[in-house]
């Protein structure tokens, strides 16, 4: 069963429609990647899947409930978590502090700050470093491990790699698998299609605020995906 149903969502900021009747599903235990170029809508989805935004036609069920109308920290400890696009991590506290913030919640399962620490050993060896003074890596890890801290069943990752050298890029998808392997469902959104790609079971691309292709990434050619992407 679909852990997450949107269904023929419209989002608008205030006269300007972001997305027009988009449905996706994501399976329990799936990573579905959303990609799509620069104003695609990508954040909107998720930000109204965490609640921030609501859908003024649709709506977005959650294990079978409809959670259009739920404020979004009444989402957080059904189990949905969004890593934000920009980090947003809290920069006069520690990483640590920022971990310890996730875990409000309270939510039961596999993450705590030991666990946290051995998918990103970075972390680790950072953990007393202000927010203020943490390198691009050093801030999405801890966004990540943030968000885990509340033991999401569903992880929305808003733009992982924006800003971050490749190899940082790759440290930081190297957690995926084991998020993954823990049973969590993650939505992730992507610029970078590779990245996209490599670690999804199902892939979306969004044009203007619609859904234009969907498949197994084994299963679409370069060329489906590019003409996706840019609307050629
Ligand atoms: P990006 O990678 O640039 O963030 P995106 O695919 O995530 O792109 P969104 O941020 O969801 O796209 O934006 C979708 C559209 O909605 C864009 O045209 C954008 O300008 C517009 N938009 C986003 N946020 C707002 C806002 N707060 N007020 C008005 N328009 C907005």
């Amino acid at each position: 069963m679909a852990l997450l149903e949107v269904d023929a969502i419209d989002v608008h900021y205030g006269d300007f429609q972001a997305i027009y009747g988009l449905s996706i599903t994501v399976d329990e235990g799936e990573t579905l990647a959303v990609i799509g170029a620069n104003g695609a809508g990508k954040s909107t989805l998720l930000k109204t899947i965490a609640g921030i935004n609501r859908p003024r036609v649709g709506e977005v069920r959650f294990d079978g409930a409809n959670i259009s109308g739920l404020a979004a920290h009444r989402r957080v400890p059904l189990g949905i978590s969004l890593t934000p696009e920009g980090r947003r991590i809290f920069p006069s506290l520690t990483l640590e502090e920022n971990l310890l913030v996730g875990g409000h919640t309270k939510r039961p399962g596999y993450w705590n700050l030991t666990t946290v620490y051995e998918t990103f050993p970075l972390l680790a060896d950072r953990r007393s470093r202000l927010g203020v003074h943490a390198s691009g890596g050093e801030q999405q890890a801890t966004a990540i491990g943030r968000a885990l801290m509340s033991n999401p069943r569903l992880l929305l990752l808003d733009e992982v790699s924006l800003g971050l050298a490749p190899i940082v890029v790759e440290n930081i998808y190297a957690a995926l698998p084991n998020i993954s392997a823990q049973g969590t469902t993650v939505l992730v959104v992507e610029q970078d299609v590779n990245q996209a790609l490599k670690v999804a079971n199902r892939v979306h691309c969004l044009l203007e605020g619609r859904s234009v292709l969907e498949g197994k990434p084994a299963e679409l050619s370069r060329e489906q995906i590019a003409s996706a992407y840019f609307g050629i």
